[in-house]
């Protein structure tokens, strides 16, 4: 997943107790909102949490996009 990461400027986020989600920064500049439409409220635990089950929803609009 790395990989596709870098590539299409998706980057990841959760919270401090939530699966991990992706936002695409190039469409949600303004909007701020994951790939499934959460929103970015508060602090990012993304870093810390690289082990997170992904959330189903962003894993099937990365799959959308990439493929
Ligand atoms: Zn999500």
């Amino acid at each position: 997943m790395k990989d596709k990461l870098m590539k299409e400027s998706i980057s990841q986020w959760t919270k401090r107790l939530d699966v991990m989600h992706y936002v695409n920064r190039d469409e949600h500049k303004s909007i701020s909102t994951t790939l499934c439409g959460k929103y970015m409220l508060g602090n990012n635990y993304a870093e810390e949490n690289q082990d997170r089950e992904d959330c189903k929803e962003c894993r099937n609009k990365l799959k959308e996009m990439g493929e």
